[in-house]
């Protein structure tokens, strides 16, 4: 199989890019580098059957230049910072709804007709009913990056109405990866690097989500992707468990040998816009033939024990 991976050298890309590699299909990483990191697919340079773009989403086309030829887009290039559009409110729109506007225009000029699509949890706002299945709504997102997420999904759902494509749409839990460069352990890190005798944590401490290991992500796409047909599909990707805040602020400190004094900001969410409480309903993908090897606390403990912080 011949593979584009949008956002392939970030915390997810490249362990799908490593993943796919080892198994001897053909990748293209197209990557601007903004929160991904050359050191995170340096071990696929040199690889035969591996190749790497630096290249912007927004560039119509350096992005049609380097699709073609390709057969399935894996697109996961996105800003990742969720509270980052609370100060630049065109982030989300421009690096996730536009970015994926010119992909599909891109793979539509190009020919390429199958998309699978790194969405999000947090399309579903505060869902009344958790575990929260495939088909809940109405979908009310909470914050600029849900939305986008939200718009992305149905760019993707009218792409494949419209012109024949193929679509695989992944709604992660919160994906544990010890490449951090975003997200609570990072944020946790800097925190800790920059005052060693107290961990801020934000919220209350009680917001409950559920973790997903990076290797059980990436296998759940391609498992996804394999064995679907492909029309308009939606899937949940996540584990059947979830797990405090609190619990994750103590595991991260007794993995880093620290005795800092835990200092909860309040309030039920950390920021406006959190989703304090998540699970998703994944029998879906367990009816498929898939489940996540890995709890939430697995997730966690396996992302702090090799954790490598870029930058924090
Ligand atoms: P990441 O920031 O590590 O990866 C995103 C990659 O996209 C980075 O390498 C970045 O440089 C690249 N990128 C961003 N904008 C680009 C552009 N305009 N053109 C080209 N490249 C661009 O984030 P991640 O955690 O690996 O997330 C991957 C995907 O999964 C994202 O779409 C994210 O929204 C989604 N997701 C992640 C989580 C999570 O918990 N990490 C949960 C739900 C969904």
């Amino acid at each position: 199989m011949n593979f584009f991976i949008t956002g392939g050298a970030g915390s997810i890309g490249s362990y799908l890019a490593e993943y796919l590699v080892g198994r001897g299909d053909s990748v293209t990483v197209y990557d601007n580098f903004s929160s991904g990191r050359r050191s995170f697919i340096k071990d696929l340079t040199g690889e035969s059957n591996f190749s790497l773009v630096k290249g912007d989403l927004l560039d119509r086309a350096e992005l049609e230049k380097s699709l073609r030829g390709h057969e399935t887009v894996f697109h996961l290039a996105a800003n990742p910072d969720i509270r980052g559009s609370l100060t630049k409110p065109e982030l989300d729109f421009e690096q996730g709804t536009v970015a994926t506007f010119n992909l599909l225009q891109a793979m539509k000029k190009t020919g390429v007709k199958k998309v699978v699509f790194a969405s999000s949890s947090v399309v579903f706002g505060l869902p009344g009913v958790i575990p929260t299945p495939e088909d809940y709504g109405p979908l009310r997102p909470l914050s600029l990056y849900g939305a986008s997420k939200l718009a992305c999904e149905g760019l993707i759902s009218a792409w494949t109405h419209c012109f024949g494509f193929r679509s695989w749409i992944f709604r992660f839990a919160n994906v544990a990866s010890p490449r951090l460069t975003h997200g609570i352990l990072f944020d946790f890190t800097r925190k800790l690097r920059r005052d060693p005798r107290k961990l801020e944590v934000l919220g209350d401490g009680r917001q409950n989500k559920s973790y997903l290991w990076v290797g059980d992500c990436v296998e759940g796409m391609v498992f996804g992707l394999e064995h679907s047909p492909g029309n308009a599909e939606i899937f949940n990707l996540g584990t059947r468990d979830r797990m405090k805040v609190a619990e994750i602020a103590r595991l991260f400190l007794k993995a880093s040998g620290s005795s800092a004094e835990i200092v909860y900001a309040g309030g039920r969410q950390g920021w406006p816009g959190d989703v304090p409480k998540m699970l998703l309903d994944v029998a879906k993908m367990e009816r498929l033939g898939w489940r996540a090897k890995y709890s939430s606390r697995e997730a966690v403990e396996k992302a702090l024990g090799v954790k490598q912080a870029v930058g924090a």
